[in-house]
């Protein structure tokens, strides 16, 4: 595979600390590969100094800086295929801002593109993160696999390769709420993982609290949107199997104690049940519903205020 050309994106939220740090880091590497490259950054509706320390970058090196300003923010994902749309290159790297991934092990990655295969997973070897967050993660990897069957290493690690054609791939799906690791992962054919290095976050803090974890969960195995049907499928569940338990300790009770005011209870125990069962019924044909919903809206995924790129005819 050729890898004529290089891109890495990045997505930058408040990152105004350590993007110095990473463009002292990044570029040396870039530099040493010999390759012609661009480095697309995304600003994500910062509300720090980022987009100003990129606009410098910008007219420190016109010839490798791409720099697409987003009007707010819409998380992650969409800033990374925002970088997917507006690159032609042969291989694309995706990489986080905050240097947990070291900018050095890109041409592992690299390699492993030129080797043949069409998507380069990295995962995170000894990885530096809080411990509710390791719990989280392992909990989401293996649900993943058993609920959608995509079978990667480490989904949450954003130092990955693509080569063009999945990328093609995965902006032609014009999904909305999407999961892009998991997302190419589905559409190569010789996909590899390889271990890469990670560190704690120096400079700044994650931007990920446990609420946008939970949301960005929901988002990968339904949509944000259908969370509520989802609790609702949750809850049918919870009350039927509860309504089970109950029903067999008032069959017990009544073997044990005879007939009392228990068959009122009995009675109560079944339509519990049978409650739990339409809830449950109702949450699934919402989850149908809430799909085709998604699909029929077509709202524009992300609004990009401005393009600072040598190449004007990428302005939009
Ligand atoms: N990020 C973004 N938009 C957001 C949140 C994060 O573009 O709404 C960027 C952030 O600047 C970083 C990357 O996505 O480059 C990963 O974010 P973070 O380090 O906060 O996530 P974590 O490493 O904790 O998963
Ligand atoms: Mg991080």
């Amino acid at each position: 595979m050729k890898s004529n050309k290089l891109a890495i994106v990045i997505p930058i939220f408040n990152e105004e600390e350590v993007l110095p740090t990473l463009f002292e880091r990044l570029f040396p590497v870039l530099d040493s590969m010999n390759k012609s490259y661009e480095v697309i950054f995304i600003n994500d509706g910062s509300k720090d100094n980022s987009i100003h320390l990129l606009e410098e970058l910008y007219n420190k090196r016109p010839l490798q800086v791409k720099v697409i300003d987003f009007n707010k923010n819409y998380g992650q994902h969409m800033a990374i295929m925002a970088g997917f749309e507006n690159s032609d290159a042969d291989v694309i790297v995706t990489m986080d801002a905050d240097l947990q991934n070291y900018p050095e092990d890109i041409p592992l990655l690299i390699e492993k593109v030129e080797e043949g295969h069409d998507v380069v997973g990295g995962y995170r070897l000894n990885r530096q993160d809080k411990k509710w967050r390791l719990f989280v993660s392992k909990l989401h990897n293996s649900l993943r696999l058993k609920l959608t069957g995509i079978d990667m290493v480490d989904e949450g690690c954003m130092l990955r390769a693509y080569t063009n054609d999945i990328v093609q791939r995965v902006i032609s799906t014009k999904e909305n709420s999407t999961f892009l690791p998991a997302l190419a992962h589905s559409f190569a054919t010789n996909p590899i993982d390889v271990g890469v290095r990670h560190a704690a976050r120096e400079e700044g803090t994650s931007s990920y609290n446990l609420y946008k974890l939970i949301r960005y969960n929901f988002d990968f195995f339904a949509n944000f949107s259908k969370a509520p049907l989802e609790f609702f499928t949750l809850l049918g569940f919870l009350v039927s199997t509860a309504s089970i338990i109950l029903f067999i300790f008032l069959i017990c009770s009544r073997f044990l104690h005879g007939p009392g005011a228990d068959g009122v209870f009995t009675l109560f125990a079944i339509t519990f049940f049978f409650l739990g069962v339409v809830l449950m019924g109702l949450g699934i044909v919402g989850e149908y519903i809430g799909r085709i919903y998604e699909e029929i809206r077509q709202r524009p995924r992300f609004i990009i205020k401005s393009i600072l790129s040598l190449n004007q005819s990428d302005d939009k």
